[in-house]
């Protein structure tokens, strides 16, 4: 896997080369091509939003609001990149840029901030990210790991979306993680600050936004360092630097402390609403539900157009093992925001429960079109199975397979049960060769959750006259899951060294031992 990345970027670096950089002007080199940059930018998108919350969709005045004001930055930048700001649903005070000029920032961010100017830097410096390609230059610096690593990364933020989200993420979980290092952070706050100027922004705001950063800092709050501070360590320094860029720009310009207050008035004021909700997860997590209903109960009250909140009573309906309620509960989730993967992965799997398997079905592929995990293609494995679709069902659980966990795991052990006797050479390993005592002998290796027996291997060997012999045998036993057992193949003695030499052994039949 690393290896075929390497190679790939080797490919790209060919046709790639230097080129000049946007913002900088500097000359450096690039290995990922603009259009590769655009097409991360644009697939990963969709999927790290939704791993993070999903888009804040009670208030679409202020996601029309946040849009805007990214936009009037982003026409000064430059670069022209497709931009996009969205506000995503997560009190986790963090905001993003992937490359392409795909931007986040999060309803628990705008709330920490005080004026448009403030906004406006959050952006201002986020635009910089994407313009100056401040991500792909770790992606041709080699700095980033591969997918499979990245779900564990993810799975560290600690919100409870992007817990599920260990698939297709991969690199855009890295992207919104990533730390960019002190050079791309500085120049994201220099330049940030010029395009603020330009779009008739006070940078004032720039240096109000890394004082109050300093000062969380201090505090060391937890959501703080797991999200913005994480990726963008605040500084003394990098205050000195803003005031000192302040002073040799131009006075004057919008601070929009009014209009930002009025844009955020609902989100200010619904903010305890998101803190029972966040206590509620929490509590449903430790397992006291009576406590997690009663803080979504109140979260209601406070708010009563978010999802989530319907989401959080479902969820306790659900472990509650009142399927009925916890349905009508995503229901209402899915009215008021037909578009975030959770609600129908939890829906799709209460049907599945229920024996209504159409409706299930639809749901989770829904669930699945928003954000691959590995709990949605499990149900649709086990739905498949039972319909009699078994390569649809094969499908599904390979998915599945590869990934961390308990459920992991039981996929692949239903992979084995479904695959074993048409593939064995996929699951069983097989090495022939002398041991100690010079016996010739099989370590047959059983990396799968199964026992396996009925084993038969195919031995082939070049005799004297150079011909290929085979022959099969047929192994008694049974190797036991994960691990390894030696057989021996009672050829000792009759073959030459030489013909020893040119042995070799593949799986032809085996099965699991049920
Ligand atoms: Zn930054």
């Amino acid at each position: 896997m690393l290896m075929r990345q390497l190679i790939f970027l080797t490919m790209i670096a060919l046709l790639a080369g230097c080129a000049v950089n946007p913002v900088t002007g500097k000359k450096e080199l690039s290995l990922v091509s603009e259009k590769q940059e655009l097409a991360i930018g644009a697939q990963q998108y969709a999927p790290a939003r939704q791993s993070q919350g999903g888009d804040y969709a009670v208030d679409h005045e202020l996601s029309a609001y946040v849009s805007r004001v990214g936009q009037r930055l982003a026409a000064v930048s430059d670069r022209k990149l497709p931009y996009e700001f969205k506000v995503l649903n997560s009190s986790v005070p963090n905001a993003w840029a992937l490359p392409g000029g795909k931007i986040s920032i999060n309803r628990g961010l705008l709330t920490e901030l005080k004026s448009e100017a403030e906004l406006a830097a959050v952006l201002g410096h986020e635009i910089v990210h994407a313009a100056a390609k401040h991500g792909v230059r770790s992606m041709s610096k080699g700095m980033l790991l591969q997918a499979g690593v990245a779900g564990a990364a993810i799975a560290t933020q600690g919100t409870d979306y992007a817990n599920l989200a260990q698939m297709g993420t991969g690199i855009g979980a890295q992207l919104i993680t990533q730390k960019y290092g002190r050079d791309a952070e500085r120049e994201s706050d220099f330049y940030g600050m010029q395009y603020m100027v330009r779009a008739g922004y006070d940078p004032q705001g720039a240096v109000d936004l890394q004082r109050t950063f300093v000062k969380l800092a201090e505090g060391r709050r937890q959501d703080w360092l797991n999200g913005l501070f994480a990726s963008h360590p605040p500084s003394q320094e990098r205050v000195q630097n803003n005031i000192e860029l302040l002073a040799s720009l131009p006075k004057g310009g919008d601070l929009g402390v009014a209009r930002y207050r009025t844009k955020t008035a609902r989100l200010t004021r619904t903010k305890p609403a998101y803190e029972a909700y966040d206590e509620g997860r929490e509590a449903l997590a430790k397992g006291d539900r009576a406590k997690a209903g009663r803080l979504a109960q109140q979260a209601i009250a406070l708010e009563p157009k978010e999802a989530h909140f319907y989401g959080l009573l479902g969820d306790v309906e659900q472990k509650n093992k009142r399927l009925k309620p916890a349905m009508l509960q995503y229901d209402k989730a899915i009215q008021l925001n037909p578009n975030f993967f959770y609600y129908y992965l939890q829906r799709g799997k209460l049907n599945e429960q229920l024996n209504l398997t159409s409706q299930a079905q639809a749901d989770l592929e829904r669930s699945v079109k928003l954000l691959p995990t590995a709990g949605a293609y499990n149900s649709l494995g086990n739905l498949a199975q039972k319909a009699g679709r078994l390569t649809d069902a094969k499908g599904y659980y390979a998915k599945v397979a590869g990934t961390e966990g308990e459920l992991g795991l039981q996929a692949y052990g239903a992979l084995v049960d479904l695959d074993l006797k048409d593939n064995p050479a996929k699951y069983v390993r097989v090495r022939v060769g002398q041991d100690a005592q010079s016996r010739i002998v099989a370590r047959v290796s059983n990396p799968t959750p199964r026992n396996i027996s009925r084993i038969v291997l195919l031995i082939q060997y070049r005799d004297a006259t150079g011909k290929t012999q085979q022959l099969r045998r047929s192994l008694s036993g049974t190797v036991a899951a994960e691990s390894q057992q030696l057989f021996d193949l009672d050829l000792t003695g009759k073959l030459t060294q030489e013909q020893i030499k040119t042995l070799q052994s593949g799986i032809a039949e085996a099965q699991v031992v049920r």
